[in-house]
């Protein structure tokens, strides 16, 4: 990333599939923030109970606390007038009335990270992830490691459960692929299980 600009709100996204560290990327740059004395808070989608309720957590066990909210205009009503830094996990299960939001955000004078998937699991643009990262000053796309074979790994391959665009889990139901292991040909139904 270049120097950070000064006195301005602006907007950062990083992006990737499971498991590329998008958490934990999010995770250290609202730490440094806190060592910096600025002012910060962290929202994610409530859809997202995988491991807490009121912090966001790692596939390696990082964690902060969160605040969950139900949607992108929640954000905006619940964000702190004083805060510097708005942090906001699984962008991509908010709605495009998030770009808005984000917009507004950086307009108030708050540096947004956003994290979230860019694709969803058949390898598609994950709205509104293309939409926050053309609005974005700072875009970081962070690879994970195929499980097949050991590339650098872009998609998220579902392996149990249906053709809903969401479908909550973590390793049980996702790993992460190159372009050429992964595959979006439909599963037997005898590996589909609901993981609601
Ligand atoms: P994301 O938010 O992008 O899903 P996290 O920050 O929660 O990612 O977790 C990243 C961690 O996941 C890595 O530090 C590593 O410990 C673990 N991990 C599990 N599977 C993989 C994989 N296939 N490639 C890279 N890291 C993996
Ligand atoms: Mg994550
Ligand atoms: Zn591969």
């Amino acid at each position: 990333m270049q120097a950070l600009p000064r006195d301005i709100g602006w907007v950062e996204v990083v992006c990737g599939p499971m498991f590329s560290g998008k958490t934990s990327e999010l995770i250290r740059r609202i730490e440094r923030c806190v060592y910096a004395r600025q002012r910060v808070e962290i929202f994610k989608p409530s859809i997202d109970d995988r491991y807490a309720e009121l912090e966001i957590v790692s596939h390696s066990q990082m964690r902060l606390t969160a605040k969950p909210v139900g949607t992108a205009a929640e954000i905006l009503e619940r964000a702190e007038k004083d805060s510097e830094v708005v942090g906001i996990d699984e962008a991509q299960f908010f709605s495009e009335e998030l770009v808005g939001a984000v917009q507004e955000l950086a307009a108030r004078g708050k540096r947004v990270i956003i994290a979230g998937l860019d694709q969803d699991f058949r390898g598609e643009p994950f709205e509104p992830m293309p939409q926050l990262m053309a609005i974005a000053e700072f875009v970081s796309k962070q690879l994970a490691i195929c499980m097949v074979c050991g590339n650098p790994a872009g998609r998220s391959q579902r392996l149990v459960g249906g053709t809903s665009q969401v479908v909550l889990g973590a390793a049980e139901a996702y790993e992460a692929r190159c372009r050429r292991c992964h595959s979006t040909e439909d599963l037997p139904m005898s590996q589909q299980v609901s993981l609601f």
